[in-house]
């Protein structure tokens, strides 16, 4: 079983930007893919009556296509995150926190499913490998980015119109 393990102890003293790793294998069952086998997170913990607060940071480096030239590209997110580690069953948190039972009897907890959610919700809809992405060209097919290939999509348009006022002469 794939998890993010953290041990009691440790939240007892206190993670101070630790940092853990995520398999991608999380996410095998998910139309998802990644540019490396790892994705990285950070972790720190404060202690409060009811249990752990962490904040954490993620950074996800999603393999995409682009949606426009359909080049393959890198689409590094990078999204801050709290959870709650509580054994009070009627706390529900702060809006921003995502809230994981921890019971006094338990000395591990997993919140490998809470960060699985995170990084399927930060995944991008559409995926445009840059805002200025010049698309591939409707006549010759070429990756605009790449080369001029000389197709003036005005110059095509006109010419057709030229056709047409002979026509009409
Ligand atoms: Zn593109
Ligand atoms: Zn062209």
């Amino acid at each position: 079983m794939i998890e993010v393990k953290l041990f009691r102890a440790d939240l007892e003293r206190g993670l101070n930007k630790q940092l853990f790793e995520i398999s991608s294998e999380y996410f095998v069952d998910q139309a998802v893919e990644f540019a490396e086998a790892k994705i990285t997170c950070s972790l720190t913990s404060e202690k409060q009556w009811h249990g752990y607060r962490l904040t954490g940071e993620i950074s996800i480096p999603f393999f995409e296509t682009c949606d426009r030239c359909l080049v393959e590209f890198t689409d590094q997110h990078t999204t801050e995150f709290f959870i709650l580690l509580t054994n009070d069953s009627e706390l529900s948190g702060a809006e921003d926190d995502d809230v994981i039972w921890f019971s006094d009897a338990e000395n591990t907890v997993d919140i490998g499913p809470v960060i699985r959610e995170l990084v399927l919700v930060e995944e991008p809809f559409k995926t445009i490998c840059s805002v200025d992405c010049n698309g591939i060209c409707p006549y010759c097919g070429a990756n605009r980015n790449q080369e001029n290939c000389g197709c003036n999509v005005d110059t095509v348009v006109d010419n057709r119109w030229e056709n047409l006022k002979q026509i009409i002469k």
